[in-house]
C-alpha cells in the first residue's frame, strides 16, 4: 500500500472476467439513463441501514442499484462504464467516515456525486455493530426514513 498523510492507494490485480448479469443490467441501465445508487456496504448496522436504504431508493423511477465491487475492481465492466459516464450518482454512506465517498471521489467527477450520511439522518445505533442486535422491523424503518429523506433532498435539488 502506498500511503501519505493525505492519500493512499492500493494495488489490485486486474481481471478480464465479467459478471454476465452485471453486464446485462448495467447496459440496460445505460440505455434507460438510470441514476446509479450505491451504498458503503459496511458490515455493521450502520452499513446495513445504508444498504437497505440504497435498495429502497433504487426501486424509485429513474434509479437503479449499482454494485461497488464491479465498479471498483472490474474497471472495464459495463457497471464501471455506467457509473463513470452518468451525470449523477447517488451514494449513501453508513456514517461520517464516508468509506465509499472517499473512494468514489477518486473514480468519478466529484460534482456528479451526490453523497449522503445515513447515520446523520436516522441518528440511531451509533454504539451498535452487530446487525442482528437491531430487530429487522427497526432496521427497515430506519432505512425507509433514510431513503425518504434522500429522495426528498434529491427532488428539492431538482426543483431548486
Ligand atoms: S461509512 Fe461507516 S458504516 Fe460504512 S463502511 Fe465506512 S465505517 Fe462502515
Amino acid at each position: 500500500m502506498n500511503q501519505s498523510e493525505q492519500r493512499f492507494s492500493i494495488e489490485v490485480e486486474n481481471t478480464s472476467n465479467r459478471c454476465a448479469i452485471g453486464e446485462t443490467v448495467s447496459n440496460r441501465n445505460i440505455q434507460e439513463k438510470r441514476t446509479p445508487v450505491l451504498s458503503c456496504e459496511g458490515a455493521c448496522i450502520k452499513g446495513e441501514i445504508a444498504r437497505l436504504a440504497a435498495n429502497m431508493l433504487a426501486k424509485e423511477g429513474g434509479f437503479a442499484r449499482a454494485c461497488h465491487g464491479e465498479l471498483f475492481f472490474v474497471p472495464g465492466s459495463a457497471m464501471a462504464n455506467w457509473v463513470k459516464q452518468v451525470e449523477k450518482t447517488v451514494l449513501i454512506d453508513g456514517c461520517g467516515l464516508r468509506c465509499h465517498g472517499r473512494m468514489l471521489e477518486g473514480l468519478v467527477d466529484k460534482k456528479n456525486l451526490i453523497q449522503f450520511n445515513a447515520l446523520a439522518m436516522h441518528k440511531k445505533y451509533a454504539d451498535v455493530f452487530d446487525i442482528d442486535a437491531v430487530p429487522e422491523e427497526e432496521r427497515l424503518l430506519a432505512a425507509r426514513q433514510v431513503a425518504d429523506k434522500v429522495l426528498a433532498a434529491l427532488k428539492e435539488d431538482v426543483v431548486n
